[in-house]
């Protein structure tokens, strides 16, 4: 008898990875392992949102593990954020100083933090895996861009869309709480976090946050803002006098 190939899914605990493992569970679909990457924001915290990560530990692994009886591993980098801001500068006309928070659309983090565990683990596969990706139906140019040798969108086989995909979540009541806030997952200190998200952490992270502007007070700090225009300070100031109301409607208003 030929072996079948592993079939795993890459799942950051979105609704359109989450919705793939729901459609896997209920087409009778082969399913091997979750995989998870988590960003760390230093070697004890994470770089998840707050709810999100423990949405992840709490929920979604025991289900993966529990329900649909599959392994849920949790990938993870050397480097963390810290490691990132601290680097040292070590040519050009900023050499020396710490090169600080990473830059929107050029992330370093990504590059450092999210991608060489994956590239890691996938590495590790043999060349017949197939991984399943959280492309909805109504994203063509997603789609088009998948290799269909070792890529399936499950989302696109069964013609769900990303409101489809929402709707699913919430039916099993998988949904992230971040959806709460926002309409995107990312690390809670993102430089392409929309004002929603950074207010999230402003105002009921606080902890965290001041870690940023802590580290944006230290010297020697080339890059001190966190997003394209404004350093965590003045995005604390704008930010955490919005009233209550102001972060109720903030999904639509932003
Ligand atoms: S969510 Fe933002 S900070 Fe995190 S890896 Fe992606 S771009 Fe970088």
């Amino acid at each position: 008898m030929t072996k079948r190939p592993k079939y795993i899914a890459s799942c950051s605990g979105g609704k359109d990875s989450i919705a793939t493992l729901l459609l896997a569970a209920q087409h009778d679909e082969p399913l091997d392992e979750v995989v998870f990457s988590e960003v760390m924001f230093d070697s004890g915290t994470s770089g998840e949102v707050p709810e999100h990560r423990d949405f992840i530990y709490d929920k979604l692994k025991p289900f993966c593990e529990n329900k649909l009886g599959v392994k849920f591993t949790v990938l993870r980098a050397k480097k963390t954020y810290d490691d990132v801001f601290h680097h040292i500068i070590v040519r050009g006309p900023h050499m020396g100083e710490k090169r600080g928070f990473v830059w929107g659309g050029m992330c370093a983090v990504n590059r450092d933090c999210k991608i060489p565990p994956i590239r890691k683990y996938n590495a590790s596969l043999s060349s017949d895996t197939i991984s399943y990706v959280g492309i909805a139906a109504d994203e063509p140019d997603r789609l088009a861009r998948l290799d269909k040798t070792k890529q399936v969108s499950l989302l696109a086989k069964y013609d769900f869309t990303e409101a489809d995909a929402f709707k699913l979540c919430a039916e099993h009541d998988l949904l992230s709480p971040i959806y709460t806030h926002c309409c995107r997952n990312g690390c809670w200190f993102c430089p392409n976090a929309s004002n929603a998200e950074l207010r999230h952490i402003v105002v009921n992270h606080p902890e965290l946050f001041n870690r940023l502007i802590e580290w944006e007070q230290e010297e020697n700090v080339f890059h001190r803002r966190l997003t394209r225009k404004e350093t965590p300070s003045e995005i604390k100031m704008r930010l955490s006098g919005a009233s209550q109301a102001g972060i109720s409607h903030s999904i639509t208003s932003i």
